[in-house]
C-alpha cells in the first residue's frame, strides 16, 4: 500500500518466521519489535484515506507527511488519536500492513504482544487480537500501557516494592503505580502531546494573528517547549498564514511564552500524577518516595518536566532510557522472558 520512508531503521527482505513481535501501538507512533532483531520498524499511527471512496491511500510516514499538504478529497487518519479507537477499521487495516510490512513468511506463524491503550475497550482488545491473529499471528497477547513502560524501564515491575511510571503519548497519559506484577494503581488522562500541540496553534493564532498546522505546533513545542524555566530562554521563527491577509508570515516566538501557552495540558499532567500517589496505599507511596517516578514515551522529553514534577511531588524524577522505545522494549521482553513475564499478559484464548 505504502512505500517507505528512509529515516527508520527497516531491513528488507527480513522474515520473521518463528520470531515473535512486539507492537507499540500508540495514539502518535506505531512501533514494531522483532526477537532477536530488535525494532524494525517506528512509523506515525497514521493513515491518508480517499473520502470520496473511503480507499486508504498511505499508511505511516508517508501518511503523515500528507497532513496539511493534501487535497480537499484525502483525509489523514489518527485511528488511535485520544488513547480510544475512533476508528477501528483504519486501525486494523494499518495494523496488518504494519506487521505485513516486516513479514515475509506466515510460518511457523510468531507469537505477537500487541501493547495498546489502556482507554481502548475490552471489546476493542479483542478486535485488536483478531486483527493480529489474522496478519499471521498464532497467538496475540495484549499489554497493558503502563506495564509495558515499566518494564522496558527497567523496573522492577515483579518484587513487592512499589513503582511509579508515567506514559506521555501523543493523546494520553498513563500514570500507574506497580508491584508483584500488577498495577495496583492507575489513572489514565486523555491528556498528552498532542493537545500541547493545539494549546500551541491557538496561542500562535491569537497572541501573534498567524494560522499554523499541526506538524508547526508540534516542531515549535520541539523546538521552544518546556515546563519549567530554562536557563537561558529561547526564541525561534514560526512561519504560517496571517490569518488577516491570507499571506505567508513568519513571526518571532519565545520560550518563555510557549511554556506558558501549554501550562494547563502540562499542569493536567503534573495533576495527574499527584492524584495518583494520593490514591496509593503508604508503603507504596514510600517506596516511590525513595526510588522516585519513571518517565516514558515521547512526553517525557519536554524540557524541564523532571524538574517541575520534582518541585511539585517532592519526589525524584527519571527519564527512562529512549522513553519513545519503552514500551515497544517492554513488550519485547516479556517474549524473550516469556516463563518469567507471562502473568502480565492478556492471551487471546485464555484470559489472563
Ligand atoms: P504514543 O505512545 O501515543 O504513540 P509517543 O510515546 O510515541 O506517543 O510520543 C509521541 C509524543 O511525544 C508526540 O506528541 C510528540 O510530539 C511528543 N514528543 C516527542 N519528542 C518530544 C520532545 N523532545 N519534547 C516534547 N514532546 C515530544
Ligand atoms: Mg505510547
Amino acid at each position: 500500500m505504502a512505500s517507505n520512508g528512509s529515516s527508520r531503521p527497516r531491513r528488507r527482505g527480513s522474515v520473521f518466521g518463528g520470531r515473535d513481535i512486539a507492537v507499540d501501538l500508540g495514539t502518535a507512533n506505531t512501533i514494531v519489535f522483532v526477537r532477536g532483531r530488535g525494532i524494525v520498524l517506528n512509523e506515525p499511527s497514521v493513515v491518508a484515506v480517499d473520502s470520496m471512496t473511503g480507499n486508504s491511500l498511505a499508511v505511516g510516514l508517508e501518511a503523515k507527511r500528507m497532513i496539511g499538504r493534501t487535497p480537499g478529497n484525502i483525509t489523514a487518519i489518527s485511528p488511535l488519536k485520544d488513547g480510544v479507537i475512533a476508528d477501528f477499521d483504519i486501525c486494523e487495516k494499518m495494523l496488518r500492513h504494519f506487521i505485513n510490512e516486516v513479514s515475509q513468511t506466515r510460518w511457523p506463524k510468531p507469537r505477537m504482544v500487541i501493547c495498546v491503550p489502556s482507554g481502548i475497550t475490552g471489546v476493542e482488545q479483542r478486535a485488536v487480537q483478531e486483527a493480529a491473529e489474522y496478519a499471521g499471528a498464532r497467538r496475540a497477547y495484549i499489554i497493558e500501557e503502563p506495564m509495558a513502560a515499566a518494564i522496558g524501564a527497567g523496573l522492577p515491575v515483579q518484587s513487592a516494592q512499589g513503582s511509579m511510571i508515567v506514559d506521555i503519548g501523543g493523546g494520553t497519559t498513563e500514570v500507574a503505580v506497580i508491584s508483584l506484577g500488577g498495577i495496583v494503581t492507575a489513572r489514565s488522562a486523555r491528556i498528552g502531546g498532542n493537545m500541547i500541540d493545539a494549546s500551541i496553534s491557538a496561542h500562535v493564532k491569537k497572541e501573534h494573528g498567524l494560522v499554523v498546522g499541526e506538524r508547526t505546533a508540534e516542531e515549535i513545542k520541539l523546538a521552544l517547549g518546556s515546563a519549567w524555566p530554562l536557563q537561558q530562554e529561547i526564541y525561534a521563527e514560526v512561519r504560517g498564514r496571517d490569518m488577516v491577509s491570507g499571506l505567508p508570515e513568519s513571526v518571532s516566538v519565545d520560550s518563555q511564552e510557549i511554556r506558558e501557552a501549554i501550562a494547563g495540558p502540562v499542569s493536567a499532567i503534573v495533576d495527574s500524577v499527584k492524584a495518583t500517589l494520593d490514591d496509593t496505599a503508604p508503603e507504596l507511596a514510600a517506596d516511590v518516595m525513595d526510588y522516585g517516578i519513571t518517565l516514558a514515551g515521547g512526553g517525557a522529553m519536554l524540557r524541564g518536566l523532571p524538574d517541575r514534577l520534582r518541585s511539585e511531588t517532592g519526589v525524584a524524577v527519571h527519564i527512562a532510557e529512549d522513553p519513545l522505545f519503552a514500551v515497544v522494549r517492554g513488550s519485547g521482553q516479556t517474549l524473550e522472558e516469556f516463563d518469567v513475564l507471562h502473568g502480565v499478559l492478556y492471551s487471546s484464548t485464555e484470559g489472563r
